[in-house]
């Protein structure tokens, strides 16, 4: 075994079998598991000598073959607003975004599921980026473990925790890295691990059909759709994955999503794009298309990015819209863009960070030759 295979992310049997594998007894294994997984994942212990209850020489013996790493914090900026977003560093050097979003009462995480994004959606920042790959299962616990480090947000179980929800809304399409998202918010919803019950977790697809109804069954969190439009041409240019799962496939799956009730409602994401996709015929239409499915439409006015192809709809436009899909009978809350000043508002998250480091280099080493050359 290698000198320190990474714990976070293991499921609860893993572990066992892992302990079990450096010669922890049969017997002790169950018990030891559970005291572990208190450590980590309620306490949020970083290594293994913190566990005082537990005897020394097995927890020399852990520390000796184990890690508890979390991703590395790159850096963290703080928006004028309060939202705080974090640039991780995972395994292979590959960087990543996770955004803390403070309001009255609760607070909201927005973890990424991959590097990069495959759906290349036109409005969107993450889909210009080049380098893709699935985040391993404790890259994403390990993003809410990060963040309640830097929040001083420990235990997990306490009364006035501050990250009370988790939304599957960063980088990524969770629904294309299935099984490590399942592995990690089976710990985030555990509650002797990270103790978000299921229904303040929700995952944000762009519509990956096939794959809906097993994440309610075997995921059984919150489901939100990135809608979009209500016409197939349009939302094939939007979002170029509705040509393999076009909206009547994607709205039956809507429908069949187990557990669906008035008390478990789909989230209808919806960007407001000016001239685009935000007519009030659409508005009329995007009630006719749902009509029957548990829901509420979550309109996001477009956040902006340097050589984005669009605009954000006006305001005026945006409230009549929303007024028309109000009086439908669905809940229409327009989403405060949060963290636009540090670009962490919804589909501005993109890690370019390697490349502006390396800018910053150049600018301190010619600033350093200038310095010698004579004035
Ligand atoms: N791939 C998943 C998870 C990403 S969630 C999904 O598509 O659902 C991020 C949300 O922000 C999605 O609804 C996405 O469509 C939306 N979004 C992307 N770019 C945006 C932008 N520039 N302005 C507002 N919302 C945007």
């Amino acid at each position: 075994m290698s000198a320190a295979s990474i714990v976070l992310g293991l499921s609860p049997g893993a572990l066992k079998e892992a302990l079990l594998a450096v010669g922890i007894p049969q017997k002790a294994a169950a018990m030891r598991t559970r005291q572990l997984w208190n450590w980590i994942y309620v306490h949020g212990a970083r290594d293994f000598a913190a566990m005082t209850n537990l005897a020394k020489d097995f927890r020399e013996a852990m520390a000796a073959r184990f890690s508890l790493a979390r991703p590395d914090v790159v850096t963290e900026q703080v928006s004028a607003d309060g939202t705080r977003k974090w640039l991780l560093r995972g395994e292979g050097g590959q960087e990543f975004e996770t955004v803390f979003i403070p309001e009255p009462g609760r607070g909201t995480l927005c973890v990424s599921s991959q590097v990069g994004c495959t759906l290349n959606c036109r409005f969107c920042h993450t889909g210009t980026q080049k380098l893709v790959r699935n985040l391993t299962a404790g890259e994403i616990v390990g993003q809410v473990m990060a963040a309640r480090d830097a929040l001083g947000d420990w235990p997990s179980t306490g009364e006035n925790r501050r990250i009370t929800n988790v939304v599957m809304m960063g980088m990524g399409e969770p629904l294309y890295n299935f099984e490590n998202v399942k592995a990690a918010l089976a710990i985030v919803a555990d509650g002797d691990a990270l103790a978000l019950s299921k229904r303040r977790v929700t995952l944000s697809t762009a519509g990956v059909v096939p794959m809906i109804g097993r994440a309610g069954t075997e995921i059984g969190s919150a489901l939100a759709i990135s809608l979009h439009a209500v016409r197939d041409d349009i939302r094939d240019r939007l979002v170029p994955l509705n040509k393999k799962y076009p909206l009547k496939e994607l709205l039956d799956a809507c429908r069949a999503y187990p557990g669906l009730s008035n008390a478990r409602r789909i989230t209808f994401e919806y960007v407001m794009l000016r001239g685009v996709n935000d007519s009030l015929a659409e508005a009329r239409e995007l009630v006719r298309r749902i009509a029957g499915i548990p829901a509420k439409i979550n309109l996001i006015p477009f956040n902006p990015w340097t050589g984005a192809p669009y605009e954000c709809s006006d305001w005026a436009q945006i409230e009549k819209f929303a007024e028309i899909v109000n009086r439908a009978g669905y809940a229409s809350p327009v989403r405060t863009p949060r963290g636009r000043d540090i670009m962490a508002a919804c589909g501005q998250l993109k890690s370019e960070s390697v490349k502006q480091r390396a800018g910053e280099r150049m600018a301190q080493l010619r600033s350093a030759e200038l310095a010698r050359m004579p004035s």
